[in-house]
């Protein structure tokens, strides 16, 4: 990323540079590490995990609130109680894992997965859909009320 594009095109052609292999082994044994902390110790009913800054300041909900609770939950496959606590968390899974697993694939093979052309749009609109969740679920109103964390 911080390369000059040449070298960074040329040194792709060849794999991946072993610095971004232990990056990337690092990275996977911390979310790892972190599922496993997330999959034990059900964040709805532990307070080692600390409140929301944003939620503690404002009593509204961040994008994020409910994400800990809908991992939790993810980690246990209840997908249904994971929607309730955080919908976006849900719907981003599948796309976080595979990210994961291209990391993982770069620290094993020193090669990623195969990588998604994303235009500039689509990340945009991905930005738009995070802030109109963010909006929605402040409503305290059916049905938008069931877009805010369970509990
Ligand atoms: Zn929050």
């Amino acid at each position: 990323m911080g390369l000059p594009q040449n070298i960074s095109v040329a040194g792709r052609a060849q794999g991946v540079f072993a610095g971004e292999r232990f990056q990337s082994v690092a990275i996977v044994g911390i979310v790892v590490s972190a599922s496993i902390v997330v999959f034990l110790f059900d964040p709805a009913t532990s307070s080692f995990y600390g409140k929301c800054p944003f939620h503690w300041l404002t009593g509204l909900h961040c994008p994020g609130c409910g994400t800990l609770r809908a991992s939790h939950q993810l980690l246990h496959l209840n997908v249904a109680a994971a929607f309730r606590f955080n919908a976006l968390t849900v719907l981003s899974a599948p796309f976080l894992m595979y990210a994961l697993a291209s990391r993982a694939s770069i620290g094993l093979r020193g090669k990623p997965l195969p990588a998604w052309f994303v235009p500039a749009r689509l990340i945009w609109g991905l930005f738009m859909i995070i802030l109109v969740f963010w909006f929605l679920r402040n409503i305290p109103q059916y049905p938008f009320s069931l877009l805010a964390p369970a509990g």
